[in-house]
C-alpha cells in the first residue's frame, strides 16, 4: 500500500452562509480562518432574502469569486430554502458563522439550535474575527458609502471598485432595489 493517511482523509467542507451584500473584510477574515480548519469552504449567498439588497445575488457571487480568484479551497454558490437542506446536499461537515460581539450571540444561538434540531449531524462552528474587523458589517459599509464616506479600508478592492461603479451609475443617488 502506497497511500498515506492524508490520502484517506475525507474532504471536509464547510458552508459559510450569508447575505454578503457586499462581502467585507470581516467575512474574508472568517473565510481565511475557516480555510485552516476545513479542506474547502463554500461561500453560500442567500438568494431570497426579504431585504432590498444593494447588489443582486448574481453580482455578489461574481464579486466574491473575484476576491478569491485562483484559490482552490473557496467555492461560491447561491442557495435558497433551508440552510440545513443545502448543507446536507453539499455533504458539508459544518456551517461556519462569524461572531463579532455579544449582539450577534443570541440570534446565532437560536439559529444554531434550530439547525441542530432540523439536522442533528451538521455542526455549527463559530469563528471570531480579528478585533479590527469586529465592528464591521455590510449594513454599516453601505450606510457610510451612501453618505459619501470612504469605505476602502473595510472591503476588498473588488468591492470598493464595484461600489464606485454604482455611485457613478446613479450619480451618487440611491441604487434601485435588486
Ligand atoms: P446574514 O444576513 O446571514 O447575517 P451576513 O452577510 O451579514 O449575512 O453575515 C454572514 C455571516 O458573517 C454571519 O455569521 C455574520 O455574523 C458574519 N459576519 C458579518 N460581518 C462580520 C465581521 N465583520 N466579522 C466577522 N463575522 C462577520
Amino acid at each position: 500500500m502506497t497511500s498515506t493517511v492524508t490520502d484517506q482523509r475525507p474532504h471536509r467542507i464547510a458552508i459559510f452562509p450569508g447575505s454578503f451584500d457586499p462581502i467585507t473584510n470581516g467575512h474574508v477574515d472568517i473565510i481565511r480562518r475557516a480555510l485552516r480548519l476545513f479542506d474547502g469552504i463554500v461561500v453560500a449567498v442567500l438568494q431570497n432574502a426579504a431585504k432590498q439588497p444593494h447588489f443582486s445575488p448574481e453580482e455578489r457571487v461574481a464579486i466574491i469569486r473575484e476576491v478569491f480568484a485562483g484559490e482552490a479551497g473557496v467555492e461560491v454558490d447561491t442557495f435558497d430554502g433551508l440552510l440545513v437542506d443545502y448543507a446536507r446536499r453539499r455533504q458539508a461537515a459544518a456551517i461556519v458563522r462569524g461572531l463579532r460581539a455579544v449582539s450577534d450571540f443570541e440570534y446565532e444561538m437560536q439559529m444554531a439550535h434550530m439547525n441542530r434540531h432540523l439536522s442533528p449531524t451538521v455542526e455549527t462552528v463559530f469563528l471570531i474575527p480579528d478585533e479590527t474587523n469586529s465592528f464591521l458589517s455590510s449594513r454599516l459599509v453601505k450606510e457610510v458609502f451612501s453618505l459619501g464616506g470612504d469605505v476602502a479600508a473595510f472591503v476588498p478592492p473588488a468591492v470598493h471598485r464595484r461600489l464606485q461603479e454604482t455611485r457613478e451609475a446613479t450619480g451618487g443617488g440611491p441604487r434601485a432595489g435588486r
